[in-house]
């Protein structure tokens, strides 16, 4: 047998450890240009466009 831990990790120390794990949403702001709902410091998704400039080909499915 390897490496094995001599103790149970208490439900308390347990805890301790993962209380900076907890994932946070995703910062979503507006699309200046577009106006959709885009990821901020993202280029937005709809419409390719970061700080004014076009820098995503957007290709329209139709
Ligand atoms: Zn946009």
């Amino acid at each position: 047998m390897g490496a094995v831990p001599k103790r149970k990790i208490s439900r308390h120390r347990r805890g301790n450890r993962r209380q900076h794990l907890a994932l946070t949403a995703p910062v979503l702001v507006k699309c200046p240009r577009c106006s959709k709902p885009m990821r901020a410091h993202y280029a937005c998704k709809a419409c390719g466009t970061y700080k004014g400039r076009q820098v995503l080909k957007i290709s329209q499915p139709e």
